[in-house]
């Protein structure tokens, strides 16, 4: 067998599934809980497995293949951009990454960009920028929300509200505490002389799919304008026009009276920014955006001229095929056709809620067919629609969510209603 010649299909062995898991099981670090199933081959919304069964995916990585599976624009620009230039020191300056801030910059506000590649990365970024505007003050404390998500580093699990992330790799880097999401009166009795900053996802994803309330992001904004503290928003999940525009808080303030004058002082992205190749980047608004300077902060990989080029195709595509808007209806095409599911299958689904292509199934824990699975509900019906042959990810024990590519199209969005409904029916019988 040649070194890379896929398992899947040299017909090594009965069973090619077993024998790539048993790789895995040898040689990889057993740190995520996974799935049994084994992908070999995507294209638009679909996955096939290594039988050759295919997969709506309702997921699209963890809202990461923003364009679906090997859209034909972005292996088109892999391609052509691999064989000019794949990466060049940031010692040195290229077109390509310039022109990507220029892109990101103009879809928030006057402000400048760096590059790292990882959500968990952008975000460290962003806790940097923070610890530095109050060095010289002595503050350094970041307050960040419950049942938020941040990140694995070690500055992520103690910036995410969730004790599962932090358990067993005490002690937790010091300068963050978690106050209830959506509840401004929270932050404002949290604040210490140390606080010098807020950080929130304007939806949370891991979370459970719960939306920034308006009031709660102006108030925000007025609080952290008193206060003199940076208001910092993680899109790694909710930007990139999941919710219908590039940020969620762009939708969440559109109807809102004041809504247009927000903005926050520091963004972070990945998942969706190169769709699918590696990519994490900041925003960081004007008054603040030379804070970090030369010596400050660096990536080795940051901001390639690969990774910018995808990530400038990604939105051309968007723009050119309007996936903002078709964002936005599909989404609400799929939280009405849940709504009529959830008083369809009584008992089952508790609330069906999201922004655009985020959407979230939360779960009746206590129905019969939940309680007798003893397993937690969110991994009973993810497990079943498997079987079904879609796609969906968990949030916690008892949410399903949805991220579909923004590019799915009305005949794959009506696929995946039919099969939920008909998992539903079975958790029925
Ligand atoms: C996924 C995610 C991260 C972490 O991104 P990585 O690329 O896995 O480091 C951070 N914040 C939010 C909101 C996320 O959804």
């Amino acid at each position: 067998m040649k070194t890379h010649e896929p398992l899947a299909e040299t017909g090594a062995g009965p069973d090619p599934a077993q024998s790539i898991r048993n790789l895995f099981q040898e040689y990889v670090i057993p740190s995520y809980g996974r799935f049994d199933l084994v992908f070999t081959r995507g294209a638009g919304s679909y996955l096939w497995d290594v039988h050759g069964r295919r997969y709506l995916d309702l997921g699209s990585g963890i809202a990461v293949c923003c364009l679906g599976h090997s859209h034909p624009a972005i292996v088109e620009t892999l391609a052509r951009q691999a064989s000019r230039l794949i990466h060049v020191s940031n010692l040195y300056y290229h077109e390509l990454q310039g022109r990507l801030a220029e892109a990101l910059v103009h879809r928030i506000e006057p402000g400048k960009c760096f590059f790292a590649n990882s959500g968990a990365e952008a975000n460290e970024g962003l806790f940097k920028l923070a610890r530095r505007f109050g060095h010289d003050e002595g503050r350094f404390e970041i307050l960040t929300a419950i049942q938020s998500f941040h990140g694995r580093t070690l500055a992520g699990i103690a910036a995410t509200g969730q004790d599962k992330v932090k358990k067993g790799f005490e002690p937790m880097t010091p300068g963050f505490r978690h106050v209830p999401f959506n509840d401004l009166e929270a932050v404002r009795a949290a604040l210490s002389p140390a606080t010098v900053a807020v950080m929130i996802e304007g939806v949370q994803g891991e979370g459970g799919i719960t939306p920034a309330a308006p009031e709660y992001l102006l108030g925000l904004r007025r609080l952290c304008d008193e206060h003199r503290l940076l208001l910092l928003m993680d899109g790694v999940q909710c930007g990139h026009y999941r919710t219908g525009r590039f940020q969620s808080f762009q939708r969440i303030l559109e109807t809102v009276d004041g809504g247009n004058g927000f903005c926050p002082d520091g963004i972070s992205m990945a998942k969706s920014l190169a769709g699918g190749f590696p990519m994490g980047a900041f925003w960081v608004r004007k008054p603040h955006a030379d804070r970090l300077g030369p010596g400050t902060h660096a990536s080795t990989f940051g901001g390639t001229p690969l990774a910018c080029s995808v990530a400038l195709t990604v939105l051309e595509v968007i723009q050119r095929e309007k996936l903002d808007e078709r964002a936005r209806q599909t989404g609400a095409w799929l939280r009405e056709q849940l709504e009529g599911l959830r008083q369809k299958h009584v008992g089952l689904i508790r609330a069906v809620r999201g922004l655009g292509l985020m959407v979230g199934i939360e779960l009746e824990p206590g129905a019969p067919a939940f309680v007798r699975a003893a397993k937690p509900a969110a991994a009973v019906v993810v497990q079943a629609l498997q079987r079904e042959g879609v796609l969906t990810i968990p949030a916690g024990s008892q949410v399903v969510r949805l991220l579909p590519p923004l590019n799915l199209q009305a005949s794959e969005a009506q696929e995946g209603i039919e099969r939920i409904d008909k998992v539903l029916s079975q958790l029925h019988s």
